[in-house]
This record gives structure tokens, C-alpha cells and sequence, in this order.
């Protein structure tokens, strides 16, 4: 078979740990031998952006732009702990963060769903992608703590220097109080990538806040959400036969338990956290989440929604085969490439995405997994493989598929 061919080259941010490991042996067993593979490489390993000072994760961020495209493996953030095991020269900053405040984008999480492992929640039929707003509200806030009674109050000083006050409360002893944040702008570019990735899915878009109870700051989100709809995408969901709808929290919340999925549920900062973990676990295994990232001027980076699994890393080392999941990170490789294969209308991409992430699903179904989902398998019979074999009988499927 001829190999594939690409146009443009797909951004590869390289990572850390158990997924850098896995990242080569998907590249090699899964990608390499049937796709003419184009990429620009970044190395987001700890070491090397340690060695440039991080500048490498700016650069992979202004690379993605530029090429509109990119597949990234998981990678450390540093803590306290990595800055001695690595020797780092400073704590440096989350990538996903940095990667995030540069293309100002939100980021989609989905399950993949395969036979066998069943989500908790007996009527889900179609995965629920979670949009979550990556900037402001708690995430950004200024608390104190009151020591004894007093007036606590929310001042705005305008640049003229005229004063607003609002009482927050007049406390008759201790308490605590906490003010938080969020910007237009930044409201406007979630709600842009929400609209567009649900056009890009042609799946309908949800979104809940408690706009009764905050009915400035939460009213706010759904006042600029519901305008940029009317003026900018109503006529595309109606071509695209898809539908966007705001109600409270609340009662989005009974309508996802009730529902059979498929559609697209938009979350403030702190509903977006709580939810996906709920989401994961719900719907079977961390390892089973897809992530990407979106900017509202339609740039994608593709990932896997776990870490570097490092209690694996430590067994790989000492030369233990470990079970590793590489699932999510081959859909990252897919994810982009089908991408990739769409804006350069290149039909074989497409199509060959399909088929990998095809494969990976009959693998699965056949009974053959790696150890995480073998445990919560219902399937009758299952074998855990290591990720080597696991990754061996994915490319034995896929070549079956690719033959026809
Ligand atoms: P983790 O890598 O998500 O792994 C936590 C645990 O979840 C693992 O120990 C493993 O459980 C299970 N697990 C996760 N992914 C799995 C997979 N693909 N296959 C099988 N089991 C899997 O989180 P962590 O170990 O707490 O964090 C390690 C590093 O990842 C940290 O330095 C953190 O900064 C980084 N991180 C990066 C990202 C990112 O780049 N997007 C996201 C989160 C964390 P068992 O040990 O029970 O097998
Ligand atoms: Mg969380």
C-alpha cells in the first residue's frame, strides 16, 4: 500500500513520562508505515523546555496557529517535587495554560464509546461533550477571611476615579468573603468556540448557569451567549439542522441523566471542572476521554483529557511492561489528522482516521484491552495485554481494515 500522503504539516507537541513512551510506539506501530507523516516537532518533554527557558511551549502555541492544526501528548506540570527530580532552573507554568492563554481558546471533552464498557447511567447511548470556559470566575478570585465584625463592600473605581459601592455584608463576627471575576471578551470567545465546535460536530449545543439566583454575573453569560447566536450563527444551526438551548443549571442537569447524549453541554469555569470528572467517570475510565482545544477563530489542538501516568512510568523504568491506556492518545493522532485531512481536503486522511480509530474500537470489543478497562469490562471474555501487545493487535485490526 502507497503511503499516504499530507499537504501541511500537523503541529506535534511532544511529552513526558508513560504517554512520550506511548506517543513513539503509536507513531512507529499505528502511523509511520501508513501515512507519509508531515509534522513540525516541538518537544514539550520537561527537559527541553527547562533547557529554553519554556519558550518552546510558546513557539508549539504560535506553530499552531499558524498552522491551524495540532496533536499534543500529556506532559508535567511542574510541582515542588518535579523542580527537584528534574532539576529545573524555575517552577514553570502549566503548557496546557500557556497553550490556552495563547490561542484563547476552550476545551471539549468526550468519552469514546465502545462496546463493553458501560457508562453508569443506563440511557446513554451517544457521548456528552463538556465545554468548559477555561478563564475567570473562582479560578481568578481574591478571598479574605473576616476576622470580627465589619462592612465588607465591592468597590469599582473608574479610571476618572468616581467610585461605585455595592454592600456585600455588614458582618456581626468572623466570616469570609470572596470576589471574583470575568470579562466580555472573554464570555464572547467561549461562547464563539461552543457555537462553532457544535456546527463542526453538527451536534446541538447546551448551556445552564443559575442566572435566577446571580442575576447579573451568570445573566451575563446568557445574555452574551444569546446575542452572539442571534447575530452570528442562527442561520447556520438551522442549515445544519441543530439546535442551541439555554436553561438553568438546574435543569440541565436532569435533562443529561434523562438523555441519551449526543449533544454538546457548554459550562461556566467551576460547573466544567465538577462535571468532567463526573462525565469520566460516569461513562467508564479517564483513560476513554478525548480533549481538545478549541479558539474561537477555529484553530484545533488535539490531546488525551489523562496526565503522563507516572506510577507507570516508575514501573517502565525499572523494566516492567506496564498496561498502559494509549487510546485517548491515538484519538488525539486521529482527531488531528481527520483535521488536518478536512481542511486540505484530503479524502485518504479522513478516511484513515476512521480506520485506526476503527480498529482500536474492534480491539476492544474483541476482548482484547489493557488492564484499566479489563477491570470494569462486561464483556465475557477479556484478556489485559500490556500496551506493546495491545498496540500490536490494534495495528493487526487495522490492517485487516486497510485491505478490505
Ligand atoms: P494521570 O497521569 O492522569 O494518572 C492518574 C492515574 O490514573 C494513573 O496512575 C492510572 O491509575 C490512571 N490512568 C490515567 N491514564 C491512564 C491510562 N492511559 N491508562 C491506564 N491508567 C491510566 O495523573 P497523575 O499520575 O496524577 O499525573 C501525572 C502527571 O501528569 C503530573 O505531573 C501532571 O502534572 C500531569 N498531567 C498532565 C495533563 C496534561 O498534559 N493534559 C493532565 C493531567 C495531569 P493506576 O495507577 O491505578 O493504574
Ligand atoms: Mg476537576
Amino acid at each position: 500500500m502507497e503511503k499516504i500522503k499530507m499537504t501541511t504539516p500537523l503541529v506535534e507537541m511532544d511529552g513526558d513520562e508513560m504517554t512520550r513512551i506511548l506517543w513513539k510506539m503509536i507513531k512507529e506501530e499505528l502511523l509511520l508505515p501508513f501515512v507519509d507523516l508531515k509534522t513540525e516537532y516541538y518537544d514539550l518533554g520537561l527537559e527541553y523546555r527547562n533547557e529554553t527557558n519554556d519558550q518552546v511551549t510558546i513557539d508549539s502555541a504560535n506553530a499552531t496557529k499558524k498552522y491551524g492544526v495540532a496533536v499534543k501528548c500529556a506532559t508535567i506540570t511542574p510541582n515542588a517535587a518535579r523542580v527537584d527530580e528534574y532539576h529545573l532552573k524555575e517552577m514553570w507554568k502549566s503548557p496546557n495554560g500557556t497553550i490556552r492563554a495563547i490561542l484563547d481558546g476552550t476545551v471539549f471533552r468526550a468519552p469514546i464509546i465502545v462496546k463493553g464498557i458501560e457508562p453508569y447511567v443506563r440511557n446513554w447511548k451517544k457521548p456528552i461533550t463538556i465545554a468548559r470556559h477555561a478563564y475567570g470566575d473562582v479560578y481568578k478570585a481574591t478571598e479574605l477571611k473576616i476576622p470580627e465584625a465589619g462592612k465588607c463592600e465591592l468597590v469599582y473605581t473608574k479610571e476618572n476615579g468616581e467610585e461605585v459601592r455595592e454592600l456585600i455584608h455588614a458582618f456581626d463576627g468572623a466570616g469570609i468573603v470572596q470576589g471574583m471575576h470575568n470579562t466580555e471578551k472573554s464570555i464572547r470567545s467561549f461562547a464563539r468556540s461552543c457555537f462553532s465546535f457544535a456546527l463542526d460536530q453538527k451536534q446541538d449545543l447546551w448551556f445552564g448557569s443559575k442566572d435566577t439566583i446571580s442575576k447579573k454575573y451568570d445573566h451575563t453569560f446568557k445574555d452574551i451567549f444569546q446575542e452572539v447566536f442571534d447575530t452570528e450563527y442562527k442561520e447556520q444551526f438551522e442549515t445544519a439542522g441543530i439546535s442551541y438551548m439555554y436553561t438553568l443549571i438546574d435543569d440541565i442537569v436532569a435533562r443529561v441523566i434523562r438523555s441519551e447524549g449526543g449533544y454538546i453541554w457548554a459550562c461556566k469555569n467551576y460547573d466544567g471542572d465538577v462535571m468532567s470528572d463526573m462525565l469520566a467517570t460516569a461513562f467508564g475510565s479517564l483513560s476513554m476521554m478525548t480533549s481538545v482545544l478549541v479558539s474561537p477563530d477555529g484553530v484545533y489542538e488535539y490531546e488525551a483529557a489523562h496526565g503522563t501516568v507516572q506510577r507507570h512510568y516508575y514501573n517502565y523504568q525499572k523494566g516492567i511492561e506496564t498496561s498502559t491506556n494509549p487510546i485517548a492518545t491515538i484519538f488525539a493522532w486521529t482527531g488531528a489528522l481527520r483535521k488536518r485531512g478536512e481542511l486540505d481536503k484530503i479524502d485518504a486522511l479522513c478516511k484513515f482516521a476512521n480506520q485506526l480509530e476503527k480498529a482500536c474500537l474492534m480491539t476492544i470489543e474483541s476482548g482484547k484491552m489493557t488492564k484499566d478497562l479489563a477491570i470494569i469490562s462486561t464483556l465475557e471474555e477479556v484478556a489485559a495485554l500490556n500496551s506493546r501487545e495491545f498496540i500490536a493487535e490494534i495495528r493487526r485490526n487495522l490492517e485487516q481494515i486497510l485491505e478490505g
